[in-house]
């Protein structure tokens, strides 16, 4: 996953573009780049596996001049891209995974175009972006051609001498939000970028809309469709916790799993509860509020230099963020019937091994692990999120269970069969924990306030929402000026 910002100002917009692409993160640690436009383009991309945003454009910053700009942290490949067209020079961020990156890249390749810029997984995702987008008889129609023929999902930031277009994703699965104050108008994936900017919300965009946004305002160039399946694990773990998505923050949706959480511990008495650090407190907060029992601390985090521990590629590296950045405090834990709420359980391992692990060496009498979602069952259709099948935890349990993998696996994912609650037990076990109780689909669903079918809950149902979608296309409606 990667998040993207940008703005247009009535004066120069370098310094909002930077803080804007910054509060962006937590949600990738490979790239950032930014571009700017004023008389000319700048524009810088950095790695920022070892270092921090901020640090690495800083000076960038202060060295670009122009009232319009994007910027992009990016989880997989290099960005903005710039490209001189036959509609004008252009720069492009993106956010999402394209499926047929390496199918539409051939067809273009086949026609004569050429690529300059190689990802570690082949063809860069937003050069091939670009690329189709030129094929457009101007940039909207090569917008829309884009989500014609993608498979997958893609969220986009394009910036040009008009301003900076802002496209939604024609399913709606990453969000885009288009803001404004006095003085300046700009698109976020994360609403938390406005907040210490003053911008207020003026629209979340509808999957497959497209707007300009210029120095006036916002032309709305293209009607989102009435399709929306936005990705659910955004409430319960990637978002940030001061973001809305569709109007619906993301703390309160967390508080309120907790809360689900706690109805169904009607039988367990304990001491403490608490959250893994960051995304699982939100949800301990609301499972405290309804149990009635103290919120403390037995884990703190190390915050300074160390990112979320799903973010870099490599299992070695998560797994050393995930054990130095979690610090234990033995006068919280010892003694004590603790309930640990984590956003999801994915491979289950660094939560044996950093976490609670941890917290039985410091003298812990109880350990009830609750996550604030489903088991999860298969990997992220778009590559958002989750990790490949075979890691899974809920299909390690499986496997050993069956003796092999299975293709069926809907009595599994329901919380009321016999065969769940086995699953739920293996993994109690493997964890080596008191209890694992997990949130159901259908609480999830009503924590997050959105109709089932407004959301993506593929990690999780299998259920595969492009079946449903895949011939959506935006409604057509005049422009219109908000
Ligand atoms: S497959 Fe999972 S992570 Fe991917 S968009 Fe759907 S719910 Fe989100």
């Amino acid at each position: 996953m990667s998040g993207i910002f940008g703005a247009v100002s009535k004066g120069d917009c370098s310094e909002m573009v930077f803080y804007g692409t910054d509060y962006h993160s937590h949600l990738g640690t490979e790239y950032g780049g930014m571009a700017v436009l004023g008389e000319n383009f700048s524009r810088q991309i950095h790695n920022i596996s070892e270092s921090q945003f901020k640090s690495k454009f800083y000076e960038d910053s202060r060295a670009m001049r122009g009232n319009k700009g994007i910027g992009v942290i990016s989880a997989l490949e290099e960005q903005p891209i710039y490209l001189k067209s036959k509609f004008g020079p252009f720069c492009v961020v993106t956010n999402g995974f394209i499926e047929n990156a390496d199918e539409l890249a051939s067809e273009l390749l086949k026609k004569g175009a050429s690529f300059s810029e190689v990802s570690k997984s082949g063809v860069n995702a937003t050069e091939l972006v670009a690329k189709i987008i030129t094929e457009g008889h101007d940039i909207i129609d090569g917008i829309e051609r884009l989500f014609d023929r993608i498979e997958g999902s893609c969220s986009l930031l394009l910036l040009n001498k008009d301003g900076v277009y802002a496209a939604r994703d024609r399913f709606g699965y990453t969000p885009l939000v288009v803001g404004k104050r006095d003085d300046a108008w700009a698109a976020t994936s994360e609403t938390s970028a406005f907040l210490n900017a003053n911008f207020r919300i003026v629209k979340y965009l509808e999957p497959g809309e497209i707007a300009l946004l210029d120095e006036d305002g916002m032309v709305q160039k293209k009607a989102g469709g009435a399709t929306n399946q936005i990705c659910a694990f955004l409430w319960i773990y990637t978002g940030f916790p001061a973001s809305s998505y569709e109007g619906i923050g993301v703390e309160a949706v967390r508080e309120r799993c907790g809360k689900a959480l706690a109805r169904h511990d009607k039988d367990i008495e304990v001491d403490v509860i608490s959250g893994v650090p960051d995304s699982g407190v939100g949800h301990a907060l609301g499972y405290a509020q309804e149990s009635k029992k103290p919120y403390r601390r037995p884990l703190v985090k190390y915050t300074p230099g160390y990112g979320r521990s799903y973010t870099p590629p490599s299992q070695e590296r998560r797994d050393l963020i995930a054990t130095m950045k979690l610090i234990p405090i033995k006068d919280v834990i010892e003694g004590n019937r603790i309930v640990v709420c984590e956003d999801s359980i994915v491979r289950g391992t660094q939560l044996k091994n950093f976490t609670i692990k941890k917290l039985w060496e410091c003298g812990a009498k109880e350990i009830h692990i609750r996550p604030a979602c489903p088991p999860l069952m298969f990997p992220c259709l778009f590559n958002l999120s989750t990790r490949s099948i075979n890691e899974l935890a809920a299909r390690r349990a499986i496997r050993s269970l069956e003796g092999h993998d299975l293709e069926d696996v809907s009595d599994y994912t329901d919380h009321n069969s016999s065969r769940y609650r086995k699953m739920v037990d293996w993994i109690a076990k493997d964890l080596e924990v008191t209890t694992l109780r997990y949130l159901n689909v259908d609480d999830m669903v009503k924590a997050i306030g959105l109709p089932k079918e407004k959301l993506c809950l593929y990690c999780w149902t299998g259920e595969c929402p492009k079946k449903a979608s895949c011939h959506h296309k935006a409604k057509d409606k005049e422009p219109a000026r908000v």
